[in-house]
């Protein structure tokens, strides 16, 4: 028998279809709740030995260390480079990541044996790197607060990138970590059109509403820059466009500012060009020239975005308290392994 892990709910129970083997294996509980907001979503609580996951080297990102509390997003967005990972899970890239979410239970205490092993050396922890901590499981599940804590009690640095206003209900307790250890957050907008914003961003706050959230942590003493991605080509990549969302986070007060153009890799690609095939027919010939070398646009087009955003963020003087010097974050880094960086 594949599936033997106990179900539970809060209201209306599906029936126990075949279940993801994986998941089997770590003993998952699946729960549904009958609130509006957790309509057609199915969680898998795991209890898991370690959550503080060491980042390959070769890598050359800009951290050693995640903790992901959460696999799959309810934020939907129709391009997340996360996708594929949940295949590994025997769900599928397209609708079961989006509503079939695997949730950490005991995140918190684990970590907390991590961090407090002996040879932990306090180095800096990315968080959002893979989902979105703050996606709306947070709200019922509150992860966050118990792992923001181990990481204040344990001195151990950390950043938070989200597109989830969540956040916020965690502020006294970041100002409070903040006290003890540097901590940052990014918030991701890659437009602030709103029509674009429903139609690839579906689960998310609006843009204007991370906007928000990016100035109130900045008000609050929690530095946050803003990652403009990802750019969208033929959608939200004219120079009119990025000049308008450029604006935005300039207002926001954004601490810095990087963005890339569009990735599509295997699992994120197919449902983006499903996706596209059905609400921009007409674009779908455009951009099978466009990323026929394969996950990444053509370098002429990823050059003429990256001239586009810097330009647009210097003339905005993002991040510059008087100096000059705008706080243009250069991409290579993620240009090297976007897959890393699921948010964009
Ligand atoms: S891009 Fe980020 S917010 Fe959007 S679905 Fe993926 S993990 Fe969630």
């Amino acid at each position: 028998m594949r599936w033997a892990a106990q179900q539970v709910s809060d209201g209306d129970v599906a029936a126990s279809p075949d279940r993801p083997l994986p998941l089997v294996e770590q003993g998952a509980t699946v729960r549904r709740f009958p609130t509006p907001e957790f309509r057609g979503m199915t969680f898998y609580e795991v209890r898991s030995k370690s959550v503080l996951n060491r980042v390959p080297a070769e890598s050359q990102m800009p951290f050693a260390w995640t903790v992901n509390p959460y696999r799959g997003c309810s934020h939907a967005c129709v391009y997340c480079f996360a996708r594929k990972t949940h295949t590994y899970l025997d769900l599928d890239a397209g609708a079961d990541f989006d509503s079939q979410v695997v949730v950490k239970v005991n995140a918190a205490e684990a970590l907390r044996r991590d961090l407090g092993n002996p040879n932990w050396r306090r180095e800096h922890v990315a968080m959002g790197t893979n989902v979105d901590c703050y996606q709306r499981a947070e709200g019922r599940y509150r992860l966050m607060p118990g792992i923001i804590s181990a990481l204040r009690d344990f001195a151990t640095p950390f950043s938070i990138l989200t597109k989830g206003s969540l956040i916020l209900r965690d502020l006294p307790l970041l100002v409070d970590a903040a006290t003890v250890v540097p901590v940052t957050a990014n918030v991701s907008v890659g437009s602030t059109d709103r029509h674009v914003w429903r139609g690839v961003e579906p689960g998310t706050p609006s843009p204007q509403k991370r906007l928000e959230v990016c100035a109130r942590l900045n008000d609050s003493g929690i530095g946050c820059g803003v990652l403009i991605a990802p750019i969208l080509p033929y959608l939200t990549d004219s120079e009119e466009q990025i000049e308008q969302t450029v604006a935005a986070v300039a207002a926001a007060g954004a601490t810095h500012a990087t963005g890339i153009a569009l990735h599509l890799r295997p699992g994120a690609r197919e449902w983006w060009m499903a996706w596209l095939a059905r609400e921009h027919p007409e674009l779908v010939t455009r951009y099978k020239a466009l990323y026929r070398g394969g996950a990444y646009a053509a370098p002429a087009y990823r050059r003429l975005i990256h001239d586009r955003l810097k330009t647009s963020v210097r003339r905005h003087g993002i991040g510059t308290p008087g100096d000059g010097n705008s706080r243009w974050l250069p991409p290579a880094e993620l240009e090297q392994r976007p897959e890393q960086l699921a948010l964009i």
